[in-house]
């Protein structure tokens, strides 16, 4: 087991215009860390990733695994196991010799091999299938062979680049759990890939969030979802995210929508430190509340309902201005409002309310 560190680490691809698809990422995860990379596509998750395996050059900056340089050591040398999102199975193997192959390569005797194979088999699920070729498995158990594989060579670091990302939806969920907890008993480093924050936010003992090749902020799944450290991560983090909206501020609050949204004076405060008159301000649709129209906030149109069954989302719009964005409220699912019905929006508490610079 080992610590991966990546220090200044930056991968810039050349060309007329050079993409700095990784940009200086300063980053460590702990011995025995579950951590997951996420982002948009096109943040440069599978760069990072793939820089720790030794698949993608170093421009600037370093790697270290388990306080060992390895910047410019060969992919077979780091002591890792990469598990990518297309399996990449031998189709003529089966899962026995998928599952012992780098072994095989490493020339341990065969007992050995059958041994370790059969454990991870075991731990797998997959014991009754050794015999079979990968065409004879179903999506999922393709997707346990190629966590077998990089299981039975014990690694220091597992890396997974979306390896849940061609199973259907309530497969994935399963597995999900299952490699969280598999990683939880192995207690080997882990870096995983995905744009799904969801997936995330799940899985990670941490979550690092990553916008056009830069970290944006790295935290446990709780700190991220309550303090986001900026507008990117509150958009992203979330499901449905939060509602963004750019306000003025005033002595009392901010200015949305004409009225105004009191505001904790110790937030103004740093706000206005900051030498901010305008922000934007960060809304979870479960701190917010439907009111009838009235003083509180402006007059607004339900104008979609999606029934989740416990709860609710209500996306709602201004009455007044087709233009301006909705705003999403989280309501209890047994009395839902009607489309077209008119409604007011007002905030559970303003301590909930998150404000960020708009520069930023
Ligand atoms: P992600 O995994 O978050 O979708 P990538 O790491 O694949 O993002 O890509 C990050 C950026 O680097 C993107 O702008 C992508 O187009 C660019 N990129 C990735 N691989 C290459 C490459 N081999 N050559 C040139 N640009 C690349």
């Amino acid at each position: 087991m080992a610590e991966v560190a990546y220090i200044s680490a930056s991968r810039v691809f050349p060309g007329t215009n050079p993409v700095r698809a990784v940009d200086e990422l300063d980053l460590e995860i702990g011995d025995g860390e579950f951590l997951v990379l996420v982002g948009p596509s096109g943040s440069g998750k599978s760069t990072a990733l793939r820089m720790i395996a030794g698949l993608e050059d170093i421009d600037e900056g370093a790697i270290r695994i388990g306080g060992r340089e390895v910047t410019h050591v060969p992919p077979k040398s780091r002591d890792i196991a990469m598990v990518f999102q297309s399996y990449a199975l031998y189709p003529h193997m089966t899962v026995a010799e998928n599952m012992g192959f780098a072994l095989r390569l490493r020339k341990e005797r065969k007992d050995t091999i059958r041994e370790k194979v059969a454990q991870a088999a075991e731990m797998l699920d997959l014991s009754e299938y050794l015999d079979r070729k990968p065409r004879e498995l179903s999506g999922g158990q393709r997707q346990r062979v190629a966590m077998g594989r990089a299981i039975v060579r014990d690694p220091s670091v597992f890396l997974m680049d979306e390896p849940l990302s061609n199973l259907d939806a309530k497969l994935r969920v399963e597995t999900r759990a299952n490699i969280a907890a598999l990683q939880r008993r192995l207690g080997t480093t882990t870096v995983y890939v995905t744009h799904d924050q969801v997936e995330a936010m799940t899985m990670g003992h941490r979550v690092a969030v990553l916008a056009e090749g830069r970290l944006q902020q790295v935290d446990t799944p709780r700190e991220l979802y309550e303090r986001p450290a900026n507008s990117f991560v509150a958009g992203f983090i979330g499901s449905p995210a939060m509602n963004l909206r750019t306000a003025r501020l005033t002595e009392r609050g901010a200015v949305l929508d004409g009225h105004t949204v009191p505001l904790p004076r110790e937030t103004l405060s740093v706000a206005s430190e900051r030498g901010l008159d305008e922000v934007t301000v960060g809304m979870r649709p479960e701190s917010l509340r439907l009111t009838s129209p009235g003083e509180d906030g402006a007059e607004l149109t339900v104008e979609l309902v999606e029934e989740l069954g416990a709860d609710a989302l209500v996306h709602t719009r201004p009455t007044a201005a087709e233009s301006a964005s909705r705003l999403v409220v989280r309501t209890d699912g047994r009395e839902p409002p009607k489309l077209g019905d008119r409604v007011s929006v007002v905030a559970r508490d303003p301590e909930e309310l998150h404000l960020f610079d708009p520069r930023t």
